[in-house]
């Protein structure tokens, strides 16, 4: 049997019809980039996630840069988040002239240790972007603690984690701004790219929407040096025809994750860890062991697809080499970069599929 880490396709084909009149409505339109279909998408989500603003923008990377842009992060600012993630974050605070700082994570959850976040603050901080990795909420409230009183925004990285909730609060309703990715690998996803920025905060989302049209006030009007950064029509109808699907497809991944529990139970590996405080969306189901490449070359025998989400920590990699990390700077990141391993993983999994993932761990820690 070959079970695939990811494949969207399935997806599509369990909802070609609604796919395929989404698509012929806008080309029907006229009207490509921005416009109804970009405004519902943006209404559907705000209020999805208990944030009063969404502002549909070209990519989650983009979403991430102009929410920095818009809470005003200059050059010189220390912009602090994590090794453990996605580059995105670490890429767009470079550009803006702005030093990303590292925190080490908590070995359980991969997300920002608080302790360390507490030790990385100094008089230039200005950001702090804690990624809800995997689909797991941070520890907001220690975060936007550490935040309190300093002028420091917090802008949540959501892009793995939509629908997920930090104690009773959806993520995207908590920070100053956040970001969500509606890359198709996400689990919300659309057929290209695409991505949302989201506030509370009524000016600050005037200036993100300006902002992702060159900063226009009014056409051929520029209050703020801006970039293009639109969400396309298209991509919107995409996003909408699936946003009613959304929360079956979450309860679908977690009953996954709940297989997988149960199944791994027997053996070695260390199964996602979730925090009291977290509904977890499991964008990921990442597991921990030792035996990582291993197990990674039985399991690709056996036709299951793995991924390692991710084998080096941002602070390691050859781009990042000027901001100066030795080895042994952020344990934790170094020690998780070895050992995860990300499971087949989408809501179309099938269950003699995810039997099949788990029966094959089972089978590699009892012949090993
Ligand atoms: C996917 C992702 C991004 C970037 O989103 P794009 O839409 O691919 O630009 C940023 N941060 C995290 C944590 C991600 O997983």
């Amino acid at each position: 049997m070959k079970v695939p880490q990811f494949d969207i396709a399935r997806q599509y084909r369990s909802m070609k019809a609604e796919i395929g009149d989404a698509v012929n409505e806008v080309l029907e339109s006229g009207q490509y980039v921005l416009g109804k279909w970009v405004k519902d998408i943006e209404q559907s989500v705000a209020q999805a996630t208990g944030a009063r603003h969404g502002i549909g923008v070209a990519s989650g990377t983009d979403a991430l840069a102009l929410a920095l842009i818009a809470c005003d992060v200059k050059p010189g600012d220390e912009v602090i988040t994590s090794p453990f993630s996605f580059v995105s974050v670490a890429e767009v605070a470079i550009r803006m002239g702005a030093k990303p700082v590292f925190v080490d994570i908590d070995r359980k959850t991969f997300n920002i240790d608080p302790g360390d976040l507490e030790k990385k603050i100094t008089d230039k901080t200005t950001a702090i972007i804690p990624v809800h990795l995997y689909g797991q909420s941070v520890d907001m409230d220690a975060v936007m603690k550490l935040a309190e009183g300093k002028g420091i925004a917090v802008i949540e990285d959501a892009a793995q984690a939509i629908g997920a909730r930090y104690k009773d609060k959806p993520v995207c309703s908590i920070g100053t701004m956040s970001c969500l990715s509606f890359y198709p690998t996400k689990n919300l996803g659309c057929f290209g790219d695409g991505g949302m920025v989201l506030t509370n905060d009524d000016s600050l989302a005037e200036r993100a929407e300006s902002l992702r049209r060159h900063g226009q006030a009014e056409k051929y009007k520029y209050r703020f040096v801006g970039l293009n950064s639109r969400l396309d029509s298209l991509q919107a109808a995409i996003l909408l025809a699936k946003f009613g699907k959304l929360e079956k497809w979450t309860e679908a991944r977690r009953r996954i994750a709940s297989r997988y529990d149960e199944l791994l139970k027997s053996t070695p590996v260390e199964t996602p860890y979730v925090s009291d405080f977290a509904y977890h969306v499991y964008h990921q189901y990442t597991i921990l062991t030792d035996a990582r490449d291993d197990l990674r070359a039985f399991l690709a025998e056996k036709g299951v697809g793995t991924a390692t989400h991710y084998p080096i920590g941002l602070h390691r990699q050859e781009a990042y080499a000027d901001l100066g990390y030795k080895e042994g700077d952020l344990p934790n990141c170094d020690w998780a970069a070895e050992r995860v391993i990300s499971l087949p993983m989408f809501p179309e999994l099938e269950e003699a599929e995810v039997d099949h993932v788990g029966t094959a761990i089972q089978e590699f820690f009892k012949n090993g």
